[in-house]
């Protein structure tokens, strides 16, 4: 049995720096300086004018990107965060309203609820797919739920027909938060696309960015004209253009720039290529691992297909003699990249635990408007607490440039781990 690297062994790699993924090349630097050269870098004018929708670049991305996606309206903006903030607001939330979300997302997904003094819901995900499992949002419906974002957690999609039947249902509206899951197909469809509005991050953390910025998609026309109101100062808008619901009309300033989206044209043609180079790294690593005593691989839905954003492993404790904290710092040891063993559980942040929003004084949960005292407690959310804490571990697949050696590496260090220190594999 060969010594671990943490027992003072030799490492299974220590003779490479890993190449940090980097999707931007010739086109992008081109199409950049092309509209540094026009002198053009933002067109947008908040006011109903012909410019209120942005600038030739803008324009041109959003067409493209609508084309790809297969949807009627793409409404570029300055990141997701702002995307989820404009489109829960054009779906006409009223402040007290419940919009339930996962445990397990990106805080922006809750900072967004309370943006429009909504009281966000945390749903618990599937242990399967780390997505929200749609029988824990049935469970924290109420007479004030009027949206669900339905978050495709690590690259793919969330159960997102069933969701949208029970929106229909219950008289709801499902956001679809895309940003993990840009080029994966949900029974056909692009994840982002299925539901009442949805949306993509460019943030350079993603398969493809422009540094920062995002693409809020919908069908309806109403969602895309409030949600372009809001990207640019609806309020000083809605009287040009003739508005007459000025509900939730102040607006923001979420505009991309003309680089960005000139940038963005380019990204979007290299999607497809850098979602396979994904998908390739994580059949790689399913052969090497799959076969791991207690060491789930990530679970593909079926009539899905996954981009990998993160490999999402689980482990099983009751098949391993080693805790989460020992594997993966024997891992790092042996020089693995990349790896995470946790994930944020949003209900247990400290605005949730203490009800600190605006100000100090438990706004928006202690309002008026609000119908009931919503649960944030250690235990509202098992599988995901109990993943994060013991049994979640994944792989970064998105980060990183990995060749196939880098890879078969990383599946021999796994290996080499798995086989040792009395491991009673
Ligand atoms: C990255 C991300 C966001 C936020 O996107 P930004 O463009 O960084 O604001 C929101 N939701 C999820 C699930 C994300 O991964």
């Amino acid at each position: 049995m060969e010594k671990l690297a943490i027992n003072g062994g030799n490492p299974v790699i220590s003779d490479r720096e890993f190449q940090r993924y980097n999707s931007i090349g010739p086109e992008e630097v081109e199409a950049a300086t092309s509209v540094l050269r026009s002198g053009v870098l933002s067109k947008f004018i908040g006011a109903w004018h012909e410019d209120f929708y942005g600038g030739p670049m803008v324009k041109e991305f959003e067409s493209a990107w609508a084309d790809y996606f297969g949807v009627e309206h793409a409404i570029s903006v300055n990141s997701w965060t702002s995307g989820i903030i404009a489109g829960l607001g054009a779906i006409d939330l009223q402040p007290g309203d419940e919009v339930i979300l996962p445990a397990w997302t990106m805080s922006a997904c809750a900072a967004a609820i309370l943006h429009w003094n909504c009281i966000p819901v945390f749903a618990d995900i599937d242990p399967e797919t780390f997505c929200i499992n749609p029988d824990s949002v049935e469970a924290n419906l109420s007479v004030r739920t009027r949206a669900v974002i339905a978050v495709d957690l690590f690259g793919q999609s969330a159960d997102i027909y069933r969701l949208n039947s029970l929106a229909q249902k219950n008289g709801f509206a499902i956001l679809s938060d895309a940003a993990q899951a840009p080029g994966a197909l949900v029974q056909g469809r692009y994840a982002g696309t299925v539901a009442k509005v949805g949306g993509f991050s460019l943030n350079y953390h993603k398969h493809i960015h422009t540094g920062e910025g995002g693409v809020v998609v919908t069908d309806d026309p109403l969602i895309a004209e409030r949600a372009q109101l809001l990207r640019n100062h609806a309020e000083s808008v809605v009287s040009g253009k003739g508005i007459t619901n000025i509900s939730n009309m102040i607006g923001f300033n979420f505009r991309m720039g003309e680089i960005e989206a000139a940038i963005g044209i380019q990204q979007l043609h290299k999607l497809k290529e850098k979602v396979i180079s994904r998908q390739e790294a994580a059949e790689r690593l399913r052969v090497g691992l799959g076969g791991l005593p207690g060491l789930l691989m990530p679970s593909v839905s079926p009539g899905n297909t996954h981009v990998y954003y993160v490999f999402g492993m689980t482990l099983e404790p009751e098949f391993i003699d080693l805790s989460r904290a020992e594997i993966v710092a024997a891992l790092r040891a042996e020089g693995v990249p990349a790896l995470v063993d946790r994930y944020p559980t949003l209900h247990l942040l400290p605005a949730f635990q203490k009800k600190i929003a605006f100000g100090n004084q438990g706004f928006p949960w202690v309002s008026e408007f609000a119908s009931r005292d919503v649960d944030y407690a250690k235990g509202i959310c098992p599988v995901a607490e109990r993943l994060n804490d013991e049994m979640f571990l994944g792989l970064l697949l998105c980060e990183y440039e990995f060749s196939s050696t880098d890879l078969d590496d990383i599946v021999t260090a796994f290996h080499k781990v798995w086989h040792s220190n009395g491991n009673n594999c």
